[in-house]
């Protein structure tokens, strides 16, 4: 059976935090690295509250709001000229975008999931209490003044929330508090989802909401994915069985990053990668040949 290996977590030069690679450069070196398939999934942050940092993209080097949805004509024009030019290359190329979530703006995210005809809907939590936590400058006004209980019931709440909308196909990162939470938490940073992941899985599972491997943890310094395996293991026990893997690159080089490794993982629990078209999930996996 042909391998079959996907990045479905990829930052083109429209994220604001991305280098100048486009959607083109990314496309060919997943050719090169014989990748079977990349989704693209620019950031939307719509948070009003953090309208001055965040609610931005880029087209064509320059800032646009990211509520002035023009944007996305020319997103999807480009990935729509890739998906031509690739046609025979064995490359699938899809429109996903990586939407942050808070309380409050569920309306707007709708508005942006129901004007275009995306692939894939990425839901993440970057933000609590209106802070960035995935970020190095910002996240120690959270996480400096917040004690581990604070933590978890702030976060866990908004990923509930996040995934009652009914909004997202899949939800990347799930611990990414981790990330920053660690130099604050320690050690604790790794079980306070004990008690409080469980119900979001539930959750989760009852919709049909997938959960990402996310490898960028590793950039970070971190030992394990986004999740940790221990969280893995209570997803699959939860009975989902939608999984994504991707590098969140925001530069070329960053592109299949630890991929090979997130499938090995996905394999040893006996799940399934998945890839998307037009937000249905299709299993794409050693044991499952469907998307072949
Ligand atoms: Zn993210
Ligand atoms: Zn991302």
């Amino acid at each position: 059976m042909k391998h079959v290996k996907t990045d479905y977590h990829v930052h083109p030069n429209y994220s604001i935090d991305a280098s100048p690679a486009t959607i083109k450069d990314y496309c060919y070196k997943a050719i090169d690295l014989e990748l079977t398939e990349i989704c693209f999934c620019t950031h939307v942050e719509l948070d009003p509250k953090r309208k001055d940092k965040e609610n931005f993209v880029m087209v064509k080097g320059e800032k646009r709001s990211v509520y002035d949805f023009n944007w996305l004509d020319n997103y999807f024009e480009e990935i729509s000229r890739m998906q031509d030019e690739l046609k025979t290359s064995g490359l699938k190329v899809k429109a996903g975008v990586e939407i942050g979530f808070c309380q409050g703006i569920e309306h707007e995210i709708e508005k942006v999931v129901n004007s275009y005809p995306f692939d894939y809907v990425l839901g993440a939590i970057h933000c609590l209490d209106h802070i960035s936590i995935s970020s190095k400058k910002e996240s120690p006004h959270y996480f400096g003044s917040r004690e581990a209980a604070q933590v978890r019931a702030d976060y866990f709440a908004v990923l509930m929330e996040a995934v009652k909308t009914g909004l997202f196909d899949c939800i990347a990162h799930v611990d990414l508090y981790r990330r920053y939470g660690i130099g604050y938490l320690g050690p604790e940073v790794d079980t306070i989802h004990r008690g409080a992941i469980e119900p979001v899985f539930d959750e989760m599972k009852r919709r049909g909401v997938g959960l990402e491997i996310n490898t960028s943890s590793r950039r970070r310094g971190l030992k394990e994915f986004h999740p940790t395996k221990e969280i893995l293991s209570i997803a699959v026990e939860a009975g989902i069985q939608v999984f994504t893997v991707g590098s969140d690159a925001h530069s070329l080089d960053e592109l299949g990053e630890g991929i090979d490794e997130a499938l090995a993982v996905l394999d040893e629990l006996n799940v399934c990668n998945h890839v998307f078209t037009r937000r249905q999930p299709v299993p794409c996996c050693k044991s499952k040949g469907e998307c072949l």
